[in-house]
């Protein structure tokens, strides 16, 4: 490999937050952020800053009503070095293709950093999927399949369900895929229902993977988990089923929430009692609790560890200062914004990113393309097993880089992700 000067400080910044940065800025910055401490190829970050290939589709729907409407689609492949693209299609009216391209350089991070023989991408449909009948997700999905059959496969590129998206609509790509390929291809999606090849655990498992490393970081900082207070914005998919297994493993999980607001009880919550969002979508609320508190008050509570599960950007310059967890545990993508990340660096509140912490959801997806590829179907419990074993290899990773390079736990994350892709790309060499 080249070797180049290693630089371990990191340049400070304001923290200021920009106007509107875009998931791709975002992402561009934080690669500009880790290139200073590995040793690698500037040739090699200036080529991850952008995409290998975006493709962008127009996909004719005709509705209900008879008439034809057409939408925009895209697929951002970000990176394959490691493997194929993999990542998630959502149908969302604010997708955008700098949203794609930056969510698939994300997906490339969150696969190395997992040693997951994928790279990144991520598609989406400019859609709001709530205005669609049944019928007609199910068409506009079909056309968007075949739209972009030549660019997916299961070498190629794996999709997976994302905002407005789920394991039906998955089941239907599948289905128009393997139609025109004359062949059933279990493997040209995960995130699929387990009749279908499916992987038990997959809807689960970023949930579970957030527990698992909230759980060592935890052990990390030589707390005890049975006297751990946590709060969990979210209670849907990731954010309840983290709060379930934190609870299970013996912390104390004091406040939860959902888009309409959140409930607190400071002895504990029983969290397996409170409907998620999946048994009754929004009916947090209707709990029995002590307390009711906003989200923008959840975030601020005083408890050990935070979980930010709902959304993106929640944690920003506005509110960075008052959060007073020592520990931030990202289950959601993007939750903290760049300039909040150095507040809360710069207070000394730990953050484990969410390339690591939710990735337990893209590991479970590697777990069922191998079932797939082999024509075999995995127990849960093994599933579990698997996921549990490849969480702590990945936490160890981690812990090594940071230790070694004295830095944050994104730092700490991102270079071990960046290291492997860039070793990956020296070994073979660029296509002139
Ligand atoms: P979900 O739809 O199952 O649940 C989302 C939860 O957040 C719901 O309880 C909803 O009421 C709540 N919510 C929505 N808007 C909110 C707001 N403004 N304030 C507070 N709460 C709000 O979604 P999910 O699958 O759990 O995904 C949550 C996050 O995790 C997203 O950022 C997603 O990208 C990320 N993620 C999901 C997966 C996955 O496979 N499900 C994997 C990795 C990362």
């Amino acid at each position: 490999m080249v070797k180049h000067e290693r630089n371990a400080t990191v340049e400070p910044e304001s923290h200021a937050e920009p106007e509107s940065e875009t998931a791709l800025d975002t992402a561009r910055r934080q690669l500009e952020r880790v290139a200073g401490l590995v040793d690698v190829n500037p040739g090699i970050v200036e080529r991850l800053k952008h995409p290998t290939k975006v493709q962008r589709v127009t996909v004719p729907l005709k509705r209900n009503n008879g008439f034809v409407e057409v939408y925009t689609g895209y697929r951002s492949q970000h990176d394959d070095v490691r493997g194929p693209y993999k990542g998630g299609l959502r149908y969302h009216p604010n997708v955008t293709e700098d949203e794609c391209v930056g969510l698939s350089m994300w997906m490339t991070w969150k696969c190395a950093v997992m040693d997951l023989p994928f790279g990144g991408g991520k598609g989406g449909i400019v859609v709001d999927p709530k205005d669609l009948s049944i019928g007609e997700k199910e068409r506009l999905t079909r056309r968007f399949a075949e739209e972009l059959r030549d660019f997916v496969g299961p070498e190629k590129d794996i999709p997976v369900p994302d905002m407005g998206t789920d394991a039906q609509t998955m089941a239907w790509f599948m289905d128009a895929y393997s139609m025109q390929e004359g062949e059933t291809t279990p493997g040209i999606v995960t995130g699929k229902p387990p009749v279908i090849g499916g992987s038990y655990g997959r809807a689960a498992a970023p949930g579970r993977s957030v527990a698992i490393i909230a759980r060592e970081a935890i052990d990390y900082y030589e707390m005890d988990i049975e006297a751990t207070t946590v709060a969990v914005q979210g209670f849907g998919s990731v954010g309840a089923n983290a709060a379930r297994v934190l609870d299970d493993y013996g912390a104390t999980v004091v406040a939860v929430s959902d888009v309409n607001g959140g409930i607190y009880d400071p002895d504990g919550l029983d969290t397996h009692a409170v409907p998620t969002h999946e048994e009754e979508p929004e009916a947090v609320m209707k709990y029995d609790a002590p307390e009711k508190i906003s989200n923008e008050d959840l975030l601020e509570l005083d408890v050990d560890v935070l979980v930010p599960a709902a959304i993106g950007d929640v944690i920003t310059v506005e509110n960075a200062e008052n959060i007073r967890a020592g520990l931030v545990v990202e289950g959601a993508n993007g939750p903290t914004t760049f300039a909040a990340a150095e507040i809360l660096e710069s207070k000394g509140v730990a953050v484990v990113p969410d390339i690591l912490a939710n990735a337990g959801g893209v590991t479970v997806s590697y777990f069922e393309w191998l079932q797939n590829i082999n024509r075999r179907s995995w127990s849960l419990e093994r599933v579990n097993d698997e996921l549990e074993t490849a969480m702590l290899r990945a936490w160890d990773d981690m812990s090594d880089a940071k230790s070694e390079l004295n830095v944050t736990w994104r730092d700490a994350a991102y270079v071990v992700a960046l290291s492997r892709i860039a070793e990956a790309k020296e070994s073979r060499g660029l296509w002139p």
